[in-house]
């Protein structure tokens, strides 16, 4: 069996660690546009931080693709897929044969029409090892900066370089910091902890012009910058798959065992959607757990397994300056808060299921809400009162907290 992979990220790997649970003999051949060996990605803000270097970031070990028997072609992009020949071709014409292949393009960076921008020297995205290298390069002492988007990668970008620079401002449309993961209550906290690190925030706003180094905000505010980050969000990386047919009404659509609408051809991570089982809705889930577990899927399933991939549901966990947050799920339902010196924790029930939370300081245990998430536990069959205080493994009968026990590897 010959397996082309797209991709070199953690669906990729999650990809190649699938397979080979199943077949340790098929060829395997990984080709990526980057030319690094597997990295994290959400370690290029502790890269910049100076909390991990290039080797520590390694998302898997130097050996992996030789103990795993895959040949690697890096620094490569792949542009068409030859579904009649079964070839992957690349920008250099080479045609790369395949019997079963997987998508594994994940996304890029999402920048606006903002009048002026293309004129601004000094500009930078966040998402990949080079992007971090460039901003590095930028930065000085003397540096004010700007970012655009207080999501995520904004704000971990934001966290990574304060210490580097003079001044950081973070400007975004939303009203509150992490508008798709955090309530009010919790980007509050979290966002007067970024401030207590000199991070300053202009919210409810948004750049109407730049010119030169000075964005003039649509308030008429007017922020002088030296160095520009634009960070308001990804889109899927679809092109390749829909160029060769794919349904992709967002992401590329795929079914659950992670196979697209094309014969032999897979897809996994951040360029598909897939069912968030909390609303029952398709989804980009951009996360990095999400992109493991669907690429591990994926791959089992080309190797001739029957793997399903139908626990996924949004879910982050991050940290800023050692304050933790863990959130999972979606928040419309009944509220239970707890709010201490401790941190701030939210759970949402609905339908005698626990559908989402917060967990902003405390995290300890948060799997425990997770599992129940994902595995849909009804809250009748556990001492939920006991939980809602203080995740506990001892809440559940004894057969569940055996199964509680095992987990994926990510
Ligand atoms: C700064 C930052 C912080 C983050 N923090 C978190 C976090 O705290 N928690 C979390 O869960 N997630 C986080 N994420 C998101 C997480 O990194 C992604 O969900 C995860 O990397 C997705 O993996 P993937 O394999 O789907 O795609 P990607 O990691 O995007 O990898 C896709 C790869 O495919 C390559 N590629 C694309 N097109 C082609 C082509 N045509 N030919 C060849 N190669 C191609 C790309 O260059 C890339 O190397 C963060 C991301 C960033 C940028």
């Amino acid at each position: 069996m010959n397996y082309v992979i797209i991709g070199n990220s953690a669906a990729a790997i999650g990809c190649v660690e699938g397979i080979r649970q199943l077949d340790s003999e098929g060829s395997i051949t990984i080709i990526s546009d980057e030319p690094y060996h597997t990295y994290s990605r959400p370690l290029i803000s502790y890269l910049l931080y100076g909390k991990t270097d290039e080797q520590r970031m390694k998302y898997r070990p130097d050996d992996f693709y030789e103990k795993n028997g895959c040949k690697t072609i890096l620094g490569k992009k792949t542009v068409d897929i030859c579904t009649e020949k079964k070839q992957a071709i690349l920008e250099d014409g080479t045609q790369i044969p395949y019997d079963k292949l997987l998508i594994a393009t994940g996304s890029r960076p999402f920048v606006p029409p903002i009048k002026g921008l293309d004129q601004v020297q000094n500009q930078f995205r966040f998402m990949k090892l080079e992007d971090a290298k460039a901003l590095e390069k930028a930065l000085t002492p003397d540096s004010r900066v700007l970012i655009l988007g207080a999501g995520l990668i904004g704000l971990k970008c934001a966290e990574g370089i304060r210490s580097r620079v003079q001044s950081l401002t973070v400007v975004d449309l939303a009203p509150r910091i992490l508008p798709n993961v955090l309530d009010e209550q919790a980007a509050s906290i979290v966002q007067k902890h970024l401030e207590k690190h000199g991070i300053e925030f202009i919210l409810s706003d948004s750049v109407a012009v730049f010119q030169a180094q000075q964005a003039t905000l649509k308030s008429g505010k007017k922020v002088p910058f030296d160095v520009l980050v634009v960070a308001v969000g990804v889109r899927p990386n679809t092109e390749l798959a829909a160029k060769a047919g794919a349904v992709c009404p967002r992401g590329i659509m795929v079914d659950e065992h992670c196979k697209t609408t094309l014969t032999d051809i897979y897809a996994a991570g951040d360029c598909t959607e897939s069912i968030d089982i909390t609303t029952g809705e398709a989804k980009i889930l951009a996360l990095l757990p999400n992109a493991y577990m669907q690429g591990e899927c994926a791959g089992l399933c080309m190797a001739g397994g029957q793997k399903y991939y139908n626990q996924a549901i949004p879910m982050n966990a991050v940290g800023f300056f050692e304050l933790h947050i863990i959130t999972a799920g979606n928040y419309g339902g009944e509220e239970y808060i707890q709010l201490d010196e401790s941190g701030y924790k939210k759970l949402v029930t609905k339908d005698n299921l626990l559908k989402g939370y917060i967990l902003v300081g405390q995290v300890e245990r948060a799997g425990i809400y997770t599992a129940l998430i994902r595995e849909r536990t009804p809250l009748d069959t556990i001492d939920f009162e006991l939980i809602k205080q203080k995740p506990q493994l001892m809440a559940f009968s004894k057969v569940q907290r055996a199964e509680k026990l095992g987990g994926a590897k990510i």
